[in-house]
């Protein structure tokens, strides 16, 4: 078998780029290790930036979202028992929209299986070799059967999990990684989200976050312990600790119900350099991580996406290179932008266990600075809105 780009991994990542290229009229082959309802099931991001957007809208994908979708002009934050709105509108003349990730998969999904495009599901023990040459291939086994495709390049789409950023020799490949002391328990539940907008909430007991993925389904999550478990954590005792945290104002419109899923995610900041080795080039998750404050992994992804899109339609279209040998550099200066802003994010808005009583007093001021200065909120809209391709 024989495609010109192989990509390894169907998350939005891996979608996204094979629905750009094929409307390119660039061959591709899709292997996941997983079934499709298995990715289809992963509750995971829900907001995305106006790039992301106008991607989805370039791949053909954006119809639905554009029915369904929320469109949100700004954030709340609640604090010392204050509300304050973060106007993106009124400070950057941008917005965000809330479509959940699975909704985004489904979309590509469909569209490939509408194109004919091939991807192979359970695709087990998914190999990239000879990746310095002009000829590199993908390898893997099906019910038993083992199977070779050449391509002229290789994605690596797999996640933080994958197989791709280990192929790259140890001695090139450089990591640069920060683990919080904490992690988000979240819940699904259908419930109307108590609020037109996102509510992030600072408070002593930790940090709160009400967002939601529809107009009747709400998204919440409680900062928590490393090592708690989710069975630490009834329904009754998620919905009491995230009243706590909440303004009471905003705690008064709680409507508790049961969860339809419940799952704790780590924290983690993550940056491996560089994303390009040979004929294999890393595209989200594989390359980079940061913690969901910012709402910032899957528009990252898709960035990423975008630029490879970009160079690889460029060499098929003219044969040059410099697209690609450039994507490295490129896709990590806007990396780098968004680890800074996820990391701020997060360091602003948690509750640090073993912060001294002089970091806390920081941390007041800087949140207390933040909502009376019209740069500092700017900088954040520019920031949460998506900084430009
Ligand atoms: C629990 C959780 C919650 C999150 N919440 C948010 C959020 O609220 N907001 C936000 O912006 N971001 C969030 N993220 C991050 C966001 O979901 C990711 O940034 C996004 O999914 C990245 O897409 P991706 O395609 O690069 O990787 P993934 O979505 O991880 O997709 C990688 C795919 O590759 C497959 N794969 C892995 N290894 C192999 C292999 N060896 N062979 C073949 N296939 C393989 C995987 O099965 C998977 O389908 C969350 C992530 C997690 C894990």
């Amino acid at each position: 078998m024989r495609t010109q780009v192989g990509i390894i991994g169907a998350g939005p990542a891996g979608l996204l780029l094979g629905q750009l290229l094929h409307r390119q009229g660039i061959s591709n082959v899709i292997l996941e290790r997983r079934s499709a309802e298995y990715v289809l099931d992963r509750v995971r991001a829900g907001l995305i930036e106006q790039g992301t957007v106008d991607l989805l809208d370039q791949a053909g994908v954006g119809r639905r979202m554009h029915a369904e979708g929320l469109v949100h002009d700004g954030v709340e934050l609640s604090f010392d028992g204050e509300h304050h709105r973060i106007d993106f509108k009124a400070l950057v003349g941008k917005a965000v929209m809330v479509y959940g990730q699975t909704e985004i998969t489904r979309d590509l999904m469909q569209a490939r299986a509408a194109a004919g495009q091939e991807t192979v599901y359970e695709a087990e023990d998914v190999q990239p070799l000879d990746i310095s040459s002009a000829r590199p291939s993908l390898t893997y086994r099906k019910d038993g059967v083992s199977y070779e495709i050449g391509c002229d390049f290789i994605i690596g789409c797999d996640g933080f999990h994958g197989v791709s950023r280990s192929t790259i020799p140890a001695e090139v490949l450089k990591t640069y990684e920060r683990i919080y002391p904490f992690g988000w328990l979240g819940i699904l539940v259908d419930r109307p989200p108590i609020s037109p907008e996102l509510i992030y909430a600072h408070s002593e007991r930790g940090f709160a976050l009400c967002t939601m993925r529809s107009a009747t389904r709400s998204r919440l999550y409680v900062q928590c312990p490393l090592d708690d478990q989710v069975e630490d954590w009834s329904d009754d005792r998620f919905w009491s600790e995230l009243a706590l945290r909440l303004d009471p104002s905003d705690a008064a419109r709680l409507v508790p119900g049961p969860s339809i899923e419940k799952s704790i995610a780590p924290l983690r900041s993550f940056v491996a350099e560089p994303m390009r080795f040979g004929r294999l080039f890393l595209a989200g998750d594989a390359a980079h991580i940061v913690p969901p404050t910012g709402a910032k992994g899957l528009n990252l992804a898709a960035s990423d996406v975008f630029y490879l899109w970009r160079a690889l339609s460029e060499h098929y279209e003219t044969g040059a290179m410099a697209g690609l040998d450039a994507y490295s550099q490129t896709a990590l200066k806007r990396v780098w932008l968004a680890e800074r802003f996820s990391w701020w994010m997060t360091s602003i808005l948690h509750t640090f266990p073993e912060a001294s009583s002089f970091e806390q007093q920081l941390q007041k001021a800087e949140l207390g600075y933040l909502v009376r200065s019209p740069a500092a909120m700017t900088a954040l809209a520019e920031n949460y809105v998506g900084l430009p391709y």
